[in-house]
């Protein structure tokens, strides 16, 4: 496979993404004729919205932690104006689209994601690294149905074990960040009990129109159960959900094995999972390489690129590593 650094080799083809700082490409190379996406941010907005330490801790997490069910940053660029991301384009779309086509899922297809999750988390922390912003919108889904975490704008390297900033989104935040009490890896595994919750009922288990009402929630703790929710997975996310970080499954001595013994994945072999050798229960509709049916449609205006302001030379200079 040739990725080539020159970008002259790469062909700009359509907008698939918009994250809050810039937007996804999808991309071919033409002397290969292999497509990647593009995640390309304005250097004034990544100022402007002080983001600056995210994106270069989006950079470094993700260059050093190569992993299975994460997606893969081939190389980073910048010109005067823009931050570019050359990684692979996960053609199968965001795991959040399906969930609510489908509404919830089934216990097969909610173990079959969450397992993969599971060995992505225990990875990065083993790396000292937490990611800090699991939620559907961040999961994809590869052409053969497998996931991999992408969006590391919120991950950080844990150089004292613990951090303060508030970040993330209001439904999956743990009660220690709302708290500002400091946090440490403890977050991913209380999103993880989010994620297991909407997984299979449909919605998160803390929900308000208003982010300081999913904040009282949070805080309050009350979760409503359906009467036909599994009994295990219901034992399983109490677990995940404890306000108690000490106390937290996955956040105590033995990590994340702790999560990987619970009975909800009893049966599960961790080691055909890493392989993925599990058969996955989605399989994306991709016709061919470069197809974006699963991802939506959006207006290519060449404004983005054209209007990008300058930036001082102290701006910039923050960048020249990039
Ligand atoms: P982000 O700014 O990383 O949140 O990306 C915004 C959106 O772009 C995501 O929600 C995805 O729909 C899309 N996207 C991001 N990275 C990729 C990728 N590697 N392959 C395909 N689509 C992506």
């Amino acid at each position: 496979m040739m990725i080539s650094e020159n970008s002259k080799d790469l062909e700009f083809l359509r907008t698939i993404g918009t994250g809050t700082f810039g937007r996804v490409l999808l991309v071919s190379e033409k002397s290969s004729e292999n497509f990647y996406a593009m995640k390309i941010l304005k250097i004034f907005d990544v100022c402007r919205l002080n983001q600056i330490e995210h994106i270069k801790n989006e950079k470094n997490i993700l260059l050093e932690n190569k992993h299975p069910f994460i997606v893969h940053l081939y190389w980073t660029n910048h010109d005067n104006s823009f931050l570019y991301m050359l990684m692979e384009f996960l053609s199968g779309g965001e795991l959040f689209t399906y969930l609510r086509s489908k509404g919830h899922f089934d216990k097969y297809t909610a173990i079959f994601y969450a397992s993969e999750i599971i060995l992505a988390l225990e990875f990065l922390h083993s790396h000292n690294a937490v990611y800090r912003d699991l939620k559907p919108e961040n999961l994809l889904l590869d052409k053969d149905g497998h996931l991999k975490l992408t969006d590391f704008g919120f991950a950080k390297k844990l150089d004292d074990s613990r951090t303060w900033t508030l970040c993330g989104t209001p439904e999956y935040l743990a009660p220690e960040i709302i708290q500002s009490k400091g946090h440490n890896k403890g977050v991913d595994w209380w999103a993880l009990g989010i994620l297991i919750y909407e997984m299979i009922i449909g919605y998160p288990p803390f929900y308000d129109t208003t982010s300081y009402g999913i904040y009282e929630k949070i805080m309050i703790g009350k979760i409503d159960w359906q009467k036909n929710v599994d009994l295990v997975a219901k034992d399983l996310i109490k677990k995940l959900l404890v306000h108690d970080r000490t106390k937290r499954l996955g956040n105590m001595k033995n990590g994340a094995n702790d999560v990987k013994l619970h009975k909800w994945f009893k049966g599960i072999d961790w080691i055909d999972v890493f392989s993925k050798k599990i058969e996955p229960p989605i399989i994306p509709m991709v016709s061919f390489n470069g197809d974006c049916q699963n991802f939506e449609e959006y207006i290519d205006d060449e404004s983005f690129f054209k209007e990008a302001p300058n930036v001082s030379n102290d701006q910039r200079n923050l960048f020249k590593d990039f």
